[in-house]
């Protein structure tokens, strides 16, 4: 079986191996990007690094014991991943400078066809391009006309000194939160335009101490308890979340103390402070942004940006603030998917259409009318309170899973009931019904508020549901001339 993975990140890498594994070696892996990494190869900005600790932001099967801190950062987890990849032996499946425009369904099989014009056929294809790898460029008005430097958190101009320089940061994410503390010092002046105020957990971040690595790398069972311990905290975020008149007074709790600890100035700390439920947007940790704030060469704006002009950023209460450069830390385009790529299934349907009043797929993988396609950190499969690694390993074994079934079936392809990946959809927006991610606009949600981005429960209900692929859920499909 010829099975085409797209996308080399964490997701790609995580379904090659567990294809591989288990016999599926006509893999191919069609990259975009010039190397293998996915977001870890894309983001670089100073200080990037993951917030979730690396014992649980790591595979199951590849455990490190000599990560230098609690959250490595970017090249860190860049060169984890591309040493697994090769391990593996699934490096040399990779075709980087690949990046795919069009998958159609050709029955039998999917044709790939890629923007310099190669294309690939195949009898399965596992779409993991992730819900973070569109950088979102604000509608701002004025936006093109600026002249001084401007670019994307996300593709981080390392050309360009900031040293001296005035510098605007346009978004308060977990992005921004970790470069702005970074570049703060190094700038002349630095004008931080906030549209939401974000709740804080401290994460300081410090490099371990040598008794703890020398600890973690030499007795047995320490590293398998912290990482145990790290999936319990993933999940008491969770029970907040889901919990906002209950639990999640005590997240909000341990949050306004830090933040009332870090926010001395009463006028800056009413500006920064969130006007909405703890958990709703994603929760950041970081000791080090609201302290930056706080500095001389610091301005904390929330008056909301009106217009970009030449050479400044001016906002609604009339006032213009002259930058050389601004930064956009605005995030991604996450309700996209992997859209613009043209996706089209049985009878010609489009995956865009089907999918124009919001994404939707049975646990977040499979589409009815689109067989043997399947989709990793899909709809509702993200995380708020965990490791996405964690669920894409259980997808990646679901997708062998059904995989293993088309072809000890000696069928041609495999998809899921129609009637089934309904229920599974309205089953799963009902578990948002009462949860904190509800009470405020977020990037989780489209454009009518349905949240299409987060799984509704605790990661060890999504590995639960994904554990054993119930056969009756899906329809074989013969292969061709049977
Ligand atoms: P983000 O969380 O979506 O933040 C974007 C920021 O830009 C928000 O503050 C948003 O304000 C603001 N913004 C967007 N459009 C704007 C506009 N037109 N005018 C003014 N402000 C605007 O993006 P991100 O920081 O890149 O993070 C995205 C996700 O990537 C995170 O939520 C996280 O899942 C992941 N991430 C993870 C890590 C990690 O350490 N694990 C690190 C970085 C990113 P509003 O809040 O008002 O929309």
């Amino acid at each position: 079986m010829r099975v085409v993975i797209v996308g080399a990140g964490f997701g790609g890498i995580a379904a090659a191996i567990e294809l591989r594994r288990h016999g599926f070696d006509q893999l191919t892996i069609l990259e975009g990007a010039d190397e293998l990494g996915g977001t870890w190869y894309h983001n670089s900005y100073p200080g990037a690094a993951c917030d979730i600790p690396s014992h649980a932001y790591s595979f199951s099967y590849a455990q490190r014991r000599d990560w230098p801190k609690l959250c490595p950062e970017q090249p860190e987890i860049l060169a984890y991943l591309q040493g697994v990849a090769r391990e593996h032996g699934v490096a040399e499946h990779i075709v980087t400078g690949a990046k795919v425009w069009a998958c159609r369904w050709t029955d039998p099989g999917w044709r790939l066809a890629t923007e310099d014009g190669r294309s690939f056929t195949c009898d399965a294809v596992v779409l993991a391009t992730g819900q973070l790898h569109q950088p979102l460029w604000p509608a701002i008005l004025g936006r093109d006309d600026f002249t001084g430097r401007s670019f994307h958190s996300a593709a981080w101009d390392h050309d360009y000194e900031l040293a001296g320089k005035r510098v605007a940061v346009i978004g308060t994410g977990a992005s921004a939160v970790q470069f702005v503390p970074e570049i703060a010092s190094r700038v002349a002046s630095l004008t931080v335009f906030q549209r939401s105020g974000n709740w804080f957990l401290p994460r300081r971040n410090r490099p371990y101490p040598r008794w703890l690595r020398t600890v973690i790398a030499l007795v047995p069972g320490v590293q398998r308890a912290r990482r145990w311990f790290v999936f319990g905290i993933g999940e008491s975020l969770t029970a907040m979340i889901r919990n906002p008149r209950t639990v999640g007074l005590l997240g909000r709790l341990r949050s306004s103390v830090l933040m009332r600890w870090q926010l001395r100035n009463r006028e800056l700390r009413r500006k920064a402070w969130p006007d909405y439920t703890f958990g709703c947007k994603r929760v950041l940790f970081s000791s080090y942004f609201l302290p930056a704030l706080g500095r001389e060469n610091v301005e904390l704006v929330t008056s909301p940006i009106a217009r970009i002009d030449p050479a400044a950023v001016c906002t609604g209460d009339g006032r213009e603030y002259e930058v050389d450069c601004i930064i956009y830390g605005t995030g991604f385009r996450t309700t996209d998917f992997m859209f613009p790529m043209e996706i089209t299934g049985v009878d010609g349907r489009s995956l865009a259409q089907d999918w124009a009043d919001g994404a939707h797929a049975h646990l977040g993988m499979t589409v009815p009318g689109f067989p043997s396609m399947f989709v990793l950190y899909g709809p509702n499969t993200n995380t708020s309170g965990g490791s996405i690694i964690f669920y894409l390993e259980r997808q990646a074994r679901y997708v062998r899973q059904a995989l293993s079934l088309v072809r000890s079936c000696g069928a041609g392809a495999i998809e899921v009931r129609r009637e089934v990946e309904a229920a599974s959809d309205r089953a799963t927006q009902a578990r948002f019904a009462g949860t904190a991610w509800t009470r405020c606009d977020s990037w989780y949600r489209s454009k009518d508020g349905r949240i299409i981005a987060n799984w509704p429960g605790y990661m060890r209900q999504y590995a639960a549901a994904t554990r054993t692929l119930d056969p009756d859920e899906f329809t074989l499909l013969p292969r061709a001339g049977a």
